[in-house]
């Protein structure tokens, strides 16, 4: 049985009506949930993807939308992946959603994979999760598959690409990214939400969530430019964060380009590629494996 939310304004000043109507906003505007899905929600025990886990299952019940939410987990084998594991079947239990945990060491060795190309682990164990976040729900029968990325996460990767003038990976900041060819559709329901409003959710529910950092990532250091460049924007306006992440979903939504970089087949597994041979191919290629 669901925790109701207790609160309306939590003692951080998160005012959990005005963001679960955003959300909910979010999903019915950009048509993130519709009839006859099967949507996959990849969750990882962190507090945004629990968050939009539990709230696209919200929408659908509240607005019985005849579509199935259900979770995926990608244990990276990690020394933190079996608690992660544990925490993501306890989320599963307490929301009533099927989980489906995948591992990432029967796709590739990770760790292995970094050292034997000079790949940061990041680069790598990103490139894995890509792979594994398409194949599994497709295979497992998913419309689309659902991520807990925040408002955050976009202004951060959008001021990197713009500073690095990796323009083209811009216009994929959007509420929605229709599938092509074996590519799943991706929704990203808490595209308009801030991490701490994530949080606050997930603790109103008494939803478990993990609060540890991956070994090998920052942990939020590579928003910390981000973060303070718009809380000082914020003391004058403090929906200026959603502003700019409304008006950087505008500009895609009317200009993104129809164009759209074929994608292929890879010729050794047969996954969705931009080139030849994906990259967990590329990889595994490195380490001997076929
Ligand atoms: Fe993977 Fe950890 Fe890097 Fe995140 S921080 S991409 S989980 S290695
Ligand atoms: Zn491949």
């Amino acid at each position: 049985m669901l925790v109701q939310i207790r609160i309306a304004v939590t003692k951080q000043g998160v005012d959990l009506g005005s963001y679960r109507r955003r959300v909910f906003e979010t999903i019915r505007r950009y048509r993130l949930v519709e009839m006859g899905d099967v949507i996959y929600v990849a969750v990882s025990g962190g507090k945004d993807s629990c968050a939009a886990l539990s709230l696209l299952r919200e929408y659908v019940e509240e607005y019985r939308v005849d579509a199935e939410v259900k979770a995926l987990h990608i244990n990276l084998g990690f020394g933190y992946s079996p608690k992660l594991e544990e925490i993501v079947k306890r989320q599963a239990e307490a929301l009533g959603v099927e989980l489906h945990v995948a591992y990432a060491k029967d796709y590739l060795d990770i760790l292995a994979a970094s050292k034997a190309s000079g790949r940061p682990i990041c680069s790598v164990c990103g490139a894995v999760k890509r792979y594994i976040m398409n194949k599994v729900p497709r295979e497992l029968g998913a419309t689309k598959v659902a991520t807990g990325h925040h408002m955050y996460d976009f202004l951060a990767y959008y001021f990197k690409n713009l500073a690095g003038q990796n323009h083209q990976w811009n216009f994929k900041i959007l509420p929605k990214v229709e599938g092509r060819g074996l590519l799943l559709t991706k929704i990203r329901p808490l595209i308009f939400a801030r991490p701490e409003e994530n949080e606050a959710y997930c603790k109103s529910k008494g939803l478990p969530v993990n609060e540890v950092c991956c070994e090998y990532g920052l942990c939020g250091a590579a928003h910390a430019e981000v973060v303070e460049m718009l809380r000082a924007a914020r003391r004058r306006d403090p929906d200026f964060d959603l502003k700019l992440m409304r008006g950087v979903v505008d500009f895609n939504t009317k200009f993104r380009p129809a164009e759209e970089e074929p994608v292929k087949k890879c010729k050794i597994c047969g996954e969705p590629t931009s080139g030849e041979v994906c990259t967990v191919c590329r990889l595994r290629s490195l380490l001997g494996a076929t």
